[in-house]
């Protein structure tokens, strides 16, 4: 088996020089890395059309966009949130003064899944070297392409003491995880998060887990159906629904069930044009092990639009199911592809006793503009995040924590939430004698 501790005890060795907690280090470090994506952008596009098919619009948006902008958001706040914090003391205490210290952890094992393989893997590594940490980073073997772009963009811009790329399997992430790391920062399935958090706890390492889930989207009888099938067309079928945080399945409101799927039918024909199978830019299912796990999910209830298959180009159309019940397969596990099986419901305390049932979502999607129904939702379900009359959008604000809770994951990133998930923060209390 590979072994990485001559790597982790080089990094350790850098850290120790104090240079990463410099913060015109980080600040520059920030800027190579953006201006390295800036010039390797071509190169980046071209292996997520490779590794994924997806179409530059795309993976621009979704993957490059977000991480630019999560740069330059840290780039404009950084010096401000790594700046002591002065609290208040209690009376009880006597004359002193409080202040909290953020500090790097250390080293920082970063490991990312392959539905967003530049994003999942660099959005956290920015949280990293915001925190003034080393950091290793292990991208998914079934994005390949990718993986090479990302060790090529690490290593042309930094030492490998302070950044580093390591490719490779399971068994690389199990070596790797065998070493002690200070922070651990996973992003991947619930099953494999509970091996990596088992390998954390042999060295007590804190984590972020950002695992997945089955996502629900309810749309209620007084929702805009229009506006709510545009927007569900679009966060399903994005990635071919290879998607953390798409909405896994649909709970419509019996009155308004067919009106809508009628809906979302014209919305996906908008998105791809009439024939989705001579669409270039719909990206494929990334192996053929998922493409025969999703393609089981077909038979279950009755199609209502797509179920086309091609086993040759691991195309999946996007897919609705209609009369599917709580019991089908398709509704065990997140589904992660195109295929969006919908139930009807009556009552929303039906809903609400099922879901809540079932281990916790990564997200939920709420179409209704009654704000009742909204805060008897968000109030009685626990959820990672999610979006009212929208889906999606939640990830891409600087200002909302993205993460989940229970079985979708635990602890949160992005803007200052991931500076503070890469940072100790040391509290101390002041006295002096005069
Ligand atoms: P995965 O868990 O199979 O793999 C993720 C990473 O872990 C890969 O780098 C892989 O090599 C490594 N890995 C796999 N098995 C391992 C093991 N036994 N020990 C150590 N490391 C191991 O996940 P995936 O298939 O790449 O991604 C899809 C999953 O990720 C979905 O469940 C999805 O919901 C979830 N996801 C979550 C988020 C989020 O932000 N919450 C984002 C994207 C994907």
């Amino acid at each position: 088996m590979e072994n990485y501790e001559s790597l982790v005890q080089k990094q350790r060795a850098f850290y120790r020089t104090g240079q990463t907690k410099d913060i015109h280090f980080r600040l520059n470090t920030l800027n190579k890395l953006q201006q390295a994506i800036q010039q390797e952008e071509k190169e980046i596009l071209a292996a997520l059309r490779k590794d994924l098919n997806k179409s530059e619009k795309e993976a621009y948006s979704s993957e490059i966009r977000i991480v630019l902008e999560e740069i330059k958001f840290t780039l404009d706040n950084l010096e401000a949130w790594a700046l002591p914090k002065e609290v208040e003391t209690p009376d009880s205490l006597g004359v002193a003064t409080s202040v909290i210290y953020p500090e790097p952890y250390g080293l920082t094992l970063i490991i990312a899944p392959w539905n967003y393989p530049v994003q999942l893997a660099l959005a956290p590594l920015v949280g990293a070297i915001a925190g003034g940490n080393c950091a290793i980073l292990k991208p998914s073997e079934f994005t390949p392409t990718t993986a090479a772009i990302l060790t090529k963009l690490i290593k042309e811009n930094f030492p490998e003491e302070y950044l580093t790329v390591v490719e490779g399997e399971v068994e690389t992430s199990t070596a790797l995880l065998k070493e002690k790391f200070d922070y651990i920062f996973f992003t991947g399935s619930t099953p494999v998060g509970k091996v990596v958090m088992e390998a954390a706890s042999k060295h007590l390492t804190p984590l972020t887990l950002e695992l997945g889930g089955k996502s629900p989207c309810i749309v209620h009888s007084d929702a805009d159906l229009k506006g709510a099938a545009k927007s569900i067309a679009r966060g399903k079928f994005l990635n071919a629904g290879q998607t953390c945080v798409a909405p896994d399945y649909l709970l419509v409101h019996s009155s308004i069930k067919d009106q809508l799927l009628n809906e979302l039918k014209s919305a996906v024909t908008a998105l791809y044009g009439e024939d989705i199978a001579k669409n270039a830019d719909y990206p494929r299912i990334v192996t053929e092990k998922q493409f025969n796990r999703l393609s089981a999910f077909l038979s279950e209830g009755t199609t209502f639009f797509g179920g086309r298959t091609d086993v040759s180009r691991l195309f999946i159309e996007p897919t609705i199911l209609d009369h599917i019940t709580w019991d089908d397969v398709v509704m065990k596990d997140e589904i992660f592809g195109p295929i969006l099986p919908v139930i009807v419901y009556d009552e929303l305390s039906d809903i609400v006793d099922t879901i809540t049932s079932r281990p916790k979502p990564l997200a939920l999607y709420i179409f209704s503009n009654d704000v009742e129904v909204q805060n008897q939702l968000i109030g009685q379900i626990s959820f990672g995040g999610g979006c009212i009359n929208e889906t999606l959008a939640h990830l891409t604000s600087p200002y909302l924590p993205f993460g989940g809770v229970g079985e979708s994951g635990m602890g949160s990133y992005h803007g200052q939430k991931s500076f503070e998930t890469f940072s100790h923060a040391k509290s101390i209390l002041k006295r002096t004698f005069k």
